[in-house]
């Protein structure tokens, strides 16, 4: 986004700030903590109307907008919310779908506290906007409401885009070159379409039918799908690049990493993935080799620190395991997911026991894990993040009982495009390197975007590198001209 000064910046509506700073913040209701984690519904209820538009008068229009430069699509906040509060949902919906794919999405899913309500001028002094639950509101009234993005596309190009990966990245760059006018095909390798939205975010958090609306857009955008599709293996990676003309590489960042302690092989050890799509999803929406069922585990510990450790406590409880424990090696104040989740998992009857690391899978005669063996840690200097580095105390150890050991300490890229194809550029976590400018990788007319780019990272963040693919990948085919 160009920096903006306050001549260069969009007319925005005079309004009255002193009033609109007397207008009290608004939050929607959410499901109480003993009724939630007996349902996968979501947590949030969305805004009431009236409650909405009166969200939305405490935006204070300011000129330079500092929530949208803040916001990594940059969504026009201000535009979307004087719209919303004179009661034009549609047009405040239309607003945010000029660029975003996903907002029903990021409204319910963004770190909003780091992002765009992070830097919102009314949270000096007061809650900030609720900017992330309007988001949600008017677009999902949209939906309810008989519309939703464009999804008239332009004539055929007769050029032609295989998108491998059906995540976040993945539609918003279908999306877009389907609408120019590109002939897209999305390959998936799971049994069904979306990614980390239907397969690593709980319903709780994201509620499925609204993946499943997504794809009906892009259907009518003339999308096609393949799916139980697996590039390298169902698929020929030199006949996907000889039969399209341009391939864009949006397979994200799901390979759980592991802790490297003894006992993490044993029965009842699962990395967070495992876990979260075998709670969350039917066994016919998973690949065979996640069928096995998860059975009723009572005592569970999560091993991790950030919002992917948050799902899988929570989900714990769902799942009705009354002792859930939590272990992270440092504080709370270093964790470095959503507070939102920590207070949800808190109010949940999450038990966290911070300062703790683990050293040992403790596996019974049977060989299923039993529990987990810890150490105390101890916050010493900063490390290279700025953040105090954990240090071991001698003699500290301890044990945790559990019948189920989660690990979620993060996520890479998938070391298979190494074999798939040793000439694609990558580095030494197995990310894709690709020009920031264009998201073209080293291969002719293949791009890629999202966390198989910038490793694990926000869904948001996925389609601010899909927009610029998706730009670079439209020129490119127009530069082999018309077919
Ligand atoms: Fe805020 Fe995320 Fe919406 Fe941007 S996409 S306005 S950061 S909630």
């Amino acid at each position: 986004m160009p920096e903006q000064t306050e001549e260069s910046a969009p007319q925005r509506p005079v309004v009255d700030r002193k009033a609109r700073f007397k207008v009290p913040a608004s939050r929607p209701s959410k499901q109480p903590p003993a009724e939630r984690i007996g349902n996968w519904d979501e947590v949030y209820h969305l805004f009431d109307a009236e409650t909405a538009k009166m969200e939305a008068l405490r935006c204070i229009q300011c000129p330079t907008a500092p929530c949208q430069k803040a916001c990594p699509v940059h969504n026009d906040i201000p535009g979307a919310l004087w719209l919303l509060e004179q009661g034009d949902f549609d047009g405040g919906a239309n607003v945010f779908r000029q660029t975003s794919e996903l907002p029903e999405m990021c409204g319910r899913l963004c770190p909003q506290e780091r992002l765009c309500e992070g830097h919102c001028v009314v949270g000096k002094n007061a809650l900030p906007v609720a900017i992330g639950k309007l988001e949600t509101f008017v677009t999902e009234w949209q939906r309810a409401n008989g519309g939703g993005p464009n999804t008239t596309a332009a004539p055929s190009t007769g050029r032609s885009v295989a998108v491998v990966g059906s995540g976040p990245a993945g539609i918003a760059v279908a999306e877009r070159l389907a609408r120019q006018g590109h002939a897209v095909t999305i390959f998936e390798a799971w049994p069904t379409l979306g990614g980390v939205l239907r397969y690593g975010i709980p319903t709780f958090k994201q509620n499925k039918p609204a993946v499943d609306r997504k794809f009906g857009d892009l259907a009518k955008l003339g999308v096609q799908f393949k799916t139980n599709v697996r590039v390298g293996q169902d698929i020929d990676w030199a006949t996907l690049r000889h039969d399209y003309d341009a391939v864009f590489l949006g397979v994200g960042a799901s390979v759980g990493t592991r802790l490297g302690i003894p006992g993490e092989d044993a029965e009842g050890v699962l990395v967070a993935t495992d876990f979260l799509v075998r709670s969350n999803l039917p066994a016919d929406a998973l690949p065979d080799a996640m069928h096995t069922p998860l059975g009723h585990p009572q005592r569970v510990v999560v091993v991790g620190g950030g919002d992917t450790s948050m799902d899988c406590v929570r989900s714990a409880r769902r799942l009705g395991a009354q002792d859930v424990t939590l272990i992270y090696r440092r504080t709370d104040a270093e964790m470095q997911g959503r507070i939102e989740e920590r207070t949800h998992a808190t109010e949940e009857g999450v038990h966290f026991e911070f300062l703790a690391a683990p050293v040992e899978i403790l596996v019974a005669e049977n060989g299923h894990a039993r529990g987990i063996r810890c150490i105390r840690m101890e916050l010493g200097p900063a490390d290279d993040t700025g953040r105090r580095r954990p240090e071991p105390v001698p003699g500290s150890e301890f044990d945790i009982e559990g019948d189920l050991v989660i690990v979620a300490i993060g996520y890479g890229v998938d070391a298979e495009w190494g074999d798939i194809d040793p000439s694609l550029s990558r580095d030494r976590w197995d990310r894709i390197v690709a020009d920031p400018e264009t998201m073209a990788t080293n291969l002719p007319g293949v791009f890629a975007g999202g966390d198989d780019v910038n490793g694990a990272d926000l869904v948001v963040t996925a389609l601010a590198g899909a927009h610029t693919a998706a730009a670079a990948i439209d020129a490119y085919l127009t530069s082999l001209g018309a077919k």
